[in-house]
Formats: C-alpha cells, structure tokens, sequence
C-alpha cells in the first residue's frame, strides 16, 4: 500500500497497465524514474485479442517465459470464401499465440519487480495539468506526477481530458467481433497447430482470423467500422461456416466481445505539455495486419525514453520519434490496406507470387519492416503488378 499520496511526486504516472503501460514502466524503472501504474482492472484478466505476438514484438519485450507460449507460428494461411488459400511459410519463427491474461500479468509483474508502484482495481477519473505538475484523480485518491503518460488503451480517458482528442472518427477504427473456442485434442482436425489463418470473405474492409492457441482457438472478424456493421453477425456466421466445414464441433465457447482497435498511419497529436500517449491510446495498431502490441511495445519504450530526456532537460521529441520507429510503416501499410481490402480475391492475387520469395518477412521480424519489404525490388515491381489488378 502507498503512503499518503498526496504527499508523493512521481516522475511518471501511467494510467494503464497493459503491454504498453506496463512496458513503459519498466524502461522508466530502468532509467530510475520514480514510477506510478494505474489500472482499473486486478489481473489476470482477459483483454479481447487474437493473442498473436509477432517475432518483433517478441524482440523487443527480449524474450518471455515458455509456459506462456501456446503455439510457436511458422506459416500465414490466406482464404478466400471458396475455400481456395494460399500459405506463406517460413523456416524462421513468425509469431507465437498466448492469452493476453498471462502476458499481461507477466508484464505488470515484471514491472513490480523493476521497482514500479502498481496500483490494480483503481480507476482514473480525471487528468489535471498544472503546468508545473499533473494530477490524476482516481477512485483511490489523487496522485501528482511529472509527467502523465495515457496507456489506457482505445477508450483511454487522457486525450479527452487533456485536450488532445475527443473521439475517434468511424475511419480511423477498426471494429472487431471476437470469441474462445476451447476444441481440446480436436484442434488438430480443425487447423494447423504452426499457421495462423486470415481469410478475406469480401468484407468492406478487414478480415477474419484464426489463431490457435493450446486447446483453444481465437476466432474473430474486423472491419473499418464507417463501413463493417453488425460485427457480431458477421462472427456467428464465419464461426457456425468453419465448424460445420471442417466437422468438429467446440467443446466450450468463451464469451463473445465486441472492442475497437484505433489504426495509425496518419499524424495525431499524442503530445501536450506534460502529457504522451501510448499504445492504443495513441492510435499505433497496424491498419492492414490490425497487429497492435509491437507498436503499444514500442511506443511505450520510447515513450519511457523521452520522459528521462524532458525530466533532465525540459525537452523530448516523442512524436518525431514515434513517426521515424513506425509511423511511416504504418503509412505504408495504410495504403496497402486501402487498396487492397473489400474483395476477396485481390488480396490472394496480389500476395500468390511471394509464396515463394518471402518480401513478406520483414514486416513480421524486424523493426521498420514495411519499409524494409518495400526497399526490395521485386516488392517494388509487384506493388506496380498489384495497382493494375487493383
Ligand atoms: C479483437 C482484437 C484482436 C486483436 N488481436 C491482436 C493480435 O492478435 N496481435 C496484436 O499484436 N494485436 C492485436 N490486437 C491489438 C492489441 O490488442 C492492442 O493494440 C493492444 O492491446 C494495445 O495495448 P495498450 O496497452 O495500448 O491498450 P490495452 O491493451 O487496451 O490496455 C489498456 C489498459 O488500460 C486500462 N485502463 C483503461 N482505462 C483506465 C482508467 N480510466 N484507469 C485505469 N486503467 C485504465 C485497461 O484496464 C487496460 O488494462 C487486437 C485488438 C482487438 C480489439
């Protein structure tokens, strides 16, 4: 328990303790910035999320325990609603799949152990800056630290308090319909144990998924939501196809859940006076893979970086820096999803002649990848190919 808290400056408060609060405040730990979590909810507790972790983002959380990995993700499967798919495997790791409860818990813990105060089960009420000094007030009191950094994820409370946004518009959002589905030793009829699958069954923009995960499957559907309504029928109705397709039937089903995920790509403002976002809460998931923990990673280590520089000299250039790690890949990828979603069958055209030469790669291993991708010839010339089928 804290002391009295009124009496207490923190360096840094985050409001979030997810992959991108948690991840900040262990590179604020590492830098001795005294630092304050806040989250309403008392892990583990489960986030919706397909709980696919790209070998990029496994780099740069620098390795997770075994028992949390379920499934270690060789091959990507592409479907269209005829049945017909392309594979795109590799010999190098792709992903892994977990639950979102263990690496979440495994964060925060990790964060504990770094010397972070974590405060779970208190919420964030209001966000005051003074200028000198920012306050949170929260279910438990109120809290002054130097800095405030918004983790709170896709409805965070900071923008709006601080200014920075007050909603986000239906384009810049992707809307997800997602479920559990527990298949025990009959996963193995169901799907590959080493593939993730997306298929494209011509939604308005975005796709449907399936990633194993142990005895477990992570289903689920998305879509820009100014044109994908009704996700939840639109997740039925893929889900009761692929059972019944491929006979096997769920032994459990968890509960169904509807979230959004904010894609980046374009420039927001995520900085005002003494106050940055993260994570979701700053818009960074990827608007063609929906991939958001790498950049909630990320953007919360450099977040954490231009704390320790502001605190010291009064000066950060988080914003640039978040443009010049990933924002201009997200740009990239913005523009291959724009072009690309809302037919089934562009996606397979456009990616059958890479099954072989994996320009692919880059984007799921290494830091900068589109760019990497798009540096290489041959994806130059395909990106030509694909705007004329297109
Ligand atoms: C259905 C779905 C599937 C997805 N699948 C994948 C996937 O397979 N792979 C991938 O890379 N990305 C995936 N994503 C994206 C990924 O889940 C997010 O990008 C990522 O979780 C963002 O992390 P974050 O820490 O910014 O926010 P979040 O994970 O949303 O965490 C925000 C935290 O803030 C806390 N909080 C919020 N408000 C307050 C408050 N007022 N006070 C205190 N605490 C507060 C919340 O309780 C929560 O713990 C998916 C997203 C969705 C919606």
């Amino acid at each position: 328990m804290l002391p009295s808290t009124n009496l207490l400056m923190f360096d840094v408060i985050i409001i979030g303790g997810s992959v991108a609060g948690s991840f900040c405040a262990i590179k604020c730990a590492e830098k001795s910035l005294e630092t304050l979590v806040i989250e309403k909810d008392v892990f583990p507790r489960e986030k919706p999320c397909g709980g696919g972790l790209t070998f990029k983002a496994l780099k740069t959380i620098g390795g997770i325990p075994r028992e949390i990995v379920e499934n270690k993700v060789y091959a990507l499967k592409l479907f269209n609603s005829k049945g017909e798919s392309i594979e795109l495997r590799s010999k190098d790791l792709l992903c892994i799949s977990l639950f979102r409860s263990k690496l979440d818990s495994f964060l925060l813990n990790r964060a504990v152990d770094s010397g972070v105060k974590v405060l779970e089960g208190v919420k964030a009420l209001k966000v005051r800056d003074y200028g000198e000094h920012v306050e949170c007030i929260t279910s438990k009191g109120v809290f002054k630290g130097k800095i405030l950094v918004g983790a709170g994820g896709a409805y965070d409370l900071t923008p709006r308090e601080t200014g920075l946004r007050e909603k986000w518009s239906k384009k810049e959002v992707i809307v997800c319909a997602t479920a559990n589905f527990k298949l025990g030793s009959k996963i193995k009829e169901f799907c590959d144990l080493d593939a993730f699958e997306f298929h494209f069954p011509g939604f308005p923009i975005g796709y449907a998924w399936i990633f194993p995960k142990g005895e477990w499957v992570s289903i689920g559907v998305g879509g820009l939501a100014s044109s994908f309504k009704k996700p939840l029928r639109f997740l039925r109705a893929f889900t009761k196809r692929v059972f019944r397709e491929r006979r096997v039937n769920p032994l459990e089903k968890g509960k169904e859940r509807i979230h959004i995920l904010p894609v980046g790509g374009v420039k927001r403002r995520i900085v005002k006076n003494r106050v940055l976002l993260v994570g979701d809460s700053a818009g960074f998931a990827d608007p063609l893979s929906g991939e958001g923990i790498y950049y909630a990673l990320k953007s919360g280590e450099l977040a954490a970086k231009s704390c320790f520089k502001a605190l010291r000299s009064g000066r950060h250039e988080y914003e640039r820096e978040c443009w010049e790690a990933f924002g201009l890949d997200l740009k990239i990828a913005r523009k291959i999803a724009l072009k690309f979603y809302g037919s089934e069958d562009r996606v397979l055209k456009a990616i059958k002649p890479f099954t072989r030469i994996p320009v692919w790669k880059p984007v799921i291993r290494d830091e900068r990848g589109y760019r990497k991708m798009m540096s290489y010839k041959i994806a130059r010339a395909a990106a030509k190919t694909i705007k004329k089928i297109i």
